[in-house]
């Protein structure tokens, strides 16, 4: 099959696309761990990738971690959380996640200007705001920042407006 990539030239080779696991986790790092480079082992010593969407370090020197990680398949994950594990990093999941009310948008692109990750953008020319769930670190500024209530928490079992 050839395909026509537009920029003048042909790919006669299909290329494989390796499907990605990949979750958002939350890492809370004790005082003795929270200086270390841990969460660079994940890339050295266990091929996963890593992207930060929040991290903080508090007054008593415990960090906070929001990462999203992915690897080539589940298992691999899972040795990079048991590695966390054994460091003393406590690992959790989100339990909440944050939703956008589609029906009481109105795309005035006030929440663009504060979201940290671009989880929130503006799709050109339409001009419509779009959210990107994968990219959202849960910092919540998008809930005090809509006019309209139009973002909002929800976990699996709960739906609410914030
Ligand atoms: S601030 Fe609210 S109404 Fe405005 S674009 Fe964002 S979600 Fe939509
Ligand atoms: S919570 Fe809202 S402002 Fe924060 S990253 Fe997610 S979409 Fe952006």
């Amino acid at each position: 099959m050839v395909y026509d990539t537009g920029f003048g030239f042909d790919l006669t080779k299909e290329t494989e696309v390796k499907e990605l696991y990949s979750k958002i986790v939350i890492l809370d790092f004790p005082p003795r761990s929270a200086q270390r480079p841990i969460v660079c082992q994940l890339v050295k010593k266990y091929d996963l990738m890593f992207n930060i969407l929040k991290a903080r370090i508090s007054s008593k020197k415990e960090g906070h971690m929001v990462l999203e990680i992915s690897s080539a398949g589940k298992a691999a994950f899972n040795k990079g959380i048991t590695y966390l594990k054994e460091q003393g990093v406590r690992v959790s999941t989100p339990e909440h996640k944050i939703y956008k009310d589609e029906e009481r948008c109105t795309h005035c692109g006030a929440c663009t200007a504060v979201c940290p990750t671009d989880a929130l953008y503006i799709k050109r020319p339409e001009m419509e705001v779009i959210f990107d769930l994968k990219k959202c670190s849960l910092c919540e500024r998008c809930l005090l920042t809509c006019p309209v209530r139009a973002m909002g928490l929800f976990s699996d079992d709960l739906k609410e407006t914030a």
